[in-house]
């Protein structure tokens, strides 16, 4: 039998015993339409607003400040849209190597309004140019920034701290993708000057379908859709109590066990890495003081076999991800990669490795093996 082994930890995660547990049991016994005027909508009514006050209690905000969505995108996609029409924003900032969820999302918006979309430099780091962010906002036109806290394919890490310091002074408002760091690091929402961020139940081993929005006390969106009074009338659409429930059960355990797996995760990545470095002398990471639970490396392996690595990684039963061009011609060279390699490295193949609390030494072994056999 193939060993399966899962390294993929940044597409989406294994989802905890104890989330499915108590999904099951939502599933089971509080079916009611949570608005629902009987008792059936009320237990389903309340078991969406403890997942609420759970989840906002985690963050360090007020339950009216968490809006339920269907997934991170939608959040992004909703807050980028309700800041252009609703706000008052006359420009949007952001980067070059943010998730397409909101790269997209910002050029179709500022296409729809026409308003300019400006690109903070990217240090070859892979991270953001804070400079260059003060010299944009120095022009004072009302600005909403979007930029992601933890990059999904290389892992850099934003400083919210700094950037949301720097909207401030400039009046404009902060927006941060946090998909993949929210369960995994911890935020205190009232001391960080952000104004939005987002979240994705299933990249901290919760259920896919469900995400949120933190939306800050005072500023006033509106709706993404038209319908019910579900989410204060902002997002209507009969709640997926279960899929809520799950949520909040999820970023319960997530930070309950927080300190215990990240050391796990973090002595298991500096493995990977001394390992990877080990058998492929020349094997670089993409991208600095990346953030614990991936590790995006650029293999000395011939370029014509870049199409093919993740083919025999996954006939081995391992699944990682791309990290850069595929060579077949089919798909597009990664648009993170392409900010900060050299043309020479892009061709080379890199892979992105993400790691979750369920991963062992063994995992790795396992994939150094098969690495060498390609
Ligand atoms: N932003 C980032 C940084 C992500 O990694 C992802 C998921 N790949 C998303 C947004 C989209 O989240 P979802 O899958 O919940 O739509």
């Amino acid at each position: 039998m193939i060993r399966k082994t899962y390294l993929d930890n940044a597409a989406t995660t294994q989802v905890r015993p104890e989330v499915i547990a108590e999904m099951a049991k939502v599933l089971a016994e509080d079916f009611g339409n949570a608005s629902s005027s009987h008792s059936f909508g009320r237990h389903a009514k309340s078991v969406v607003e403890m997942a609420r006050k759970s989840i906002a209690k985690q963050l360090n905000v007020s339950a009216q400040e968490i809006i339920f969505t269907s997934c991170g995108t939608e959040a992004d996609n909703w807050i980028l849209r309700s800041a252009v029409r609703d706000l008052g924003v006359k420009r949007i900032i952001t980067g070059k190597m943010e998730h397409h969820a909101v790269l997209h999302a910002a050029e179709a918006i500022a296409a729809e309004f026409q308003i300019p979309l400006e690109f903070v430099r990217t240090l070859p780091s892979g991270n953001i140019d804070l400079e260059h962010l003060q010299e944009l906002l120095r022009s004072g036109v009302p600005t909403l920034v979007s930029l992601m806290h933890v990059n999904n394919e290389i892992g850099t890490v934003l400083d919210l701290a700094a950037v949301g310091k720097l909207c401030r002074e400039n009046h404009a408002y902060f927006h941060s993708d946090t998909v993949q760091s929210v369960g995994k690091c911890r935020f205190d929402l009232q001391q960080l000057p952000v104004d939005f961020i987002v979240a994705s139940a299933h990249k901290f081993h919760g259920p896919k379908g469900i995400g949120f929005a933190y939306v800050r006390k005072g500023i006033v969106l509106q709706p993404m859709l038209f319908g019910g009074e579900q989410e204060k009338g902002l997002r209507a659409g009969t709640e997926a109590v279960h899929n809520i429930a799950g949520m909040a059960k999820a970023l319960e355990l997530a930070y309950e066990h927080l300190e215990d797996e990240e050391n796990d995760i973090t002595s298991l990545k500096h493995y990977a890495i001394s390992q990877l470095q080990q058998h492929f002398p020349g094997a670089k990471v993409n991208g600095a003081d990346t953030f614990y639970n991936i590790v995006n490396v650029c293999l000395p392996i011939a370029p014509e076999k870049t199409a093919m690595i993740l083919f025999h990684l996954d006939m081995k039963g391992i699944a990682v991800s791309r990290g850069s061009a595929c060579q077949s011609g089919s798909a597009k060279p990664s648009h993170v990669l392409a900010e900060i390699l050299s043309d020479e490295d892009l061709k080379k193949p890199s892979i992105r490795i993400s790691f979750s609390h369920y991963n062992t030494r063994e995992d790795i072994d396992y994939l150094i093996d098969v690495l060498q056999s390609v």
